[in-house]
């Protein structure tokens, strides 16, 4: 028996504001515990919520760029439920009139051809606060700690559509998760940090026999932190359920927990004793109408789009498909090469250089590239010197290095560590013949007709000279002594 996998996610990201979305508290994650409180937040009796206007923009913004339909219409609900990290009893949320709906998001199927993931919608709601369980685990502690800084924290949910063009493998999974986190990020509508929990995923996964149009018994997994969580999880479902239905048992709907240190799902809850969350029109907010010129407004600001992006540094600057990608993968990547690209002689350089020598860098000392101690300024200087022969490779990438721990200009470090090139025509010819003395090996093959014994002799001359040796001029001096 086969099975078509058929897989939805509800993600909620934090929304980047200054403040909640129904008071004045800031939204600073790293305040200590019930700091950033007020009646409102905290569920007083008599509190109003007041909306707040950057909440509504950014949620219509992840809209826009998932292809939504934005509503001219839209409002508020309450979600009822008991939590203790709920301290109103329950969730302003939207139900019936969300702000975005029927939107897609194109990624590349298991074939690598295009696949459009239908989106059903997008709403904006506010978080819950924080439980802190004493002692790591309420089976031994007494008591758990409540934390109300996180309530009221904007939130977009993204529902997709189980039902339009659903997700049908891991692979698609991940690459949906991926692109959801980048596009948010691009249009700075959330940091998507999923350490701090600013993007959480719920995720429902189902099974039916190949060719069926018939949905198999939902399962739902919720709250998952990573991304390879997610993907760990419903890879153990795809087993766990096609086993059963094999079987011929059948699967039960329900919530599931994923266990990470045994690598299982476990069921929390069933059907039958789900919440019901009695939703109903939320009577302390007015609905809202969006009018054209606002969703206009908005439409023309959104920020140009990866892919976008990618299109317009090939054609613009003949950047190969591969490296454009991984320009343009994060927005300070792209934003550091375009702020280079008037500045420097030499894009594709620039491209590469990033790519290989800046990230290596970037990467061992764990700083993003927004706060890259090289300037682009700076970085451009030294592709340029490096684009006109100035200096060789190796000396750029010793330039580089001390450049990103001594914040001066590559020709200041050149000068300050005596890594200017060798002028000197006879102290270049020195060391060549110094090398080709105790290379004589090399120097009969290449007499004998091997030119790859060249290359060979030029990096010894490099090794000697660190790298301050004319590379052209190195191999005409071998040339020269060779032939004459
Ligand atoms: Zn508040
Ligand atoms: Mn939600």
């Amino acid at each position: 028996m086969n099975f078509d996998v058929i897989i939805c996610f509800e993600v909620h990201a934090e929304l980047d504001t200054k403040t909640k979305l129904f008071c004045k508290c800031s939204t600073n994650s790293d305040a200590p515990p019930n700091t950033n409180v007020c009646p409102v937040c905290t569920g007083q009796p008599g509190a109003l919520p007041v909306l707040n206007r950057m909440a509504v923009e950014h949620c219509v913004r992840a809209g826009l760029s998932l292809n939504c339909t934005i509503a001219n219409h839209a409002g508020f609900a309450r979600k009822n439920y008991f939590y203790p990290d709920l301290p109103k009893g329950y969730q302003i949320s939207q139900f019936e009139f969300p702000f975005c709906t029927d939107g897609f998001l194109e990624i590349m199927d298991d074939n690598g051809k295009e696949y459009k993931v239908g989106i059903k919608r997008v709403h904006l709601e506010e978080d819950a606060g924080k439980l802190l369980h004493a002692s790591g685990s309420l089976k031994t502690s007494t008591y758990s700690l409540v934390d109300f800084n996180r309530a009221g924290v904007p939130l977009i949910e993204i529902v997709a559509d189980h039902t339009r063009n659903p997700i049908r493998s891991l692979t698609e999974a991940r690459l949906y998760l991926e692109k959801i986190r980048q596009i948010l990020r691009y249009i700075g509508v959330s940091k998507c940090r999923m350490e701090k929990g600013e993007l959480r995923c719920d995720a429902n996964i189902s099974l039916r026999q190949k060719g069926s149009k018939e949905f198999g018994n939902r399962v739902e997994m919720k709250n998952m932190a990573s991304f390879k969580l997610v993907l760990e999880a419903l890879s153990y479902e795809i087993k766990r359920q096609s086993g059963k239905l094999r079987a011929g048992e059948t699967i039960i709907q329900e919530t599931r927990l994923y266990d990470e240190a045994s690598k299982v799902t476990v069921p929390m809850r069933s059907k039958e004793n789900a919440p019901d969350y009695r939703y109903f029109p939320e009577p302390d907010l007015v609905d809202i109408d969006l009018d054209r010129g606002y969703i206009e407004k908005l439409t023309n600001e959104t920020p140009e789009l990866p892919e976008q992006k990618a299109n317009r540094i090939i054609k613009d600057y003949g950047i190969p498909a591969g490296d454009a990608v991984i320009l343009t993968k994060e927005k300070g990547v792209s934003d550091y090469f375009l702020s280079c690209v008037p500045i420097c002689s030499d894009t594709s350089r620039a491209s590469k250089w990033i790519i290989k020598e800046l990230f290596k860098l970037l990467n061992a000392s764990s700083i993003p590239i927004e706060k890259c101690p090289v300037t682009p300024e700076r970085f451009s200087m030294l592709i340029n010197l490096l684009s006109n022969g100035d200096i060789t490779d190796i000396i750029g990438r010793t330039v580089l290095e001390e450049m990103f721990h001594d914040e001066t200009e590559p020709l200041d470090i050149i000068k300050k560590k005596g890594l200017e090139p060798i002028e000197n025509k006879d102290e270049l010819k020195k060391t060549v013949d110094t090398v080709l003395l105790q290379n004589r090996g090399a120097v009969s093959q290449i007499r004998q007709g091997n030119t790859k014994s060249i290359s060979y002799l030029i990096g010894q001359v490099m090794k000697k000279t660190n790298g301050r040796a004319n590379p052209k001029e190195t191999r005409d001096l071998i040339d020269e002594a060779i032939r004459g």
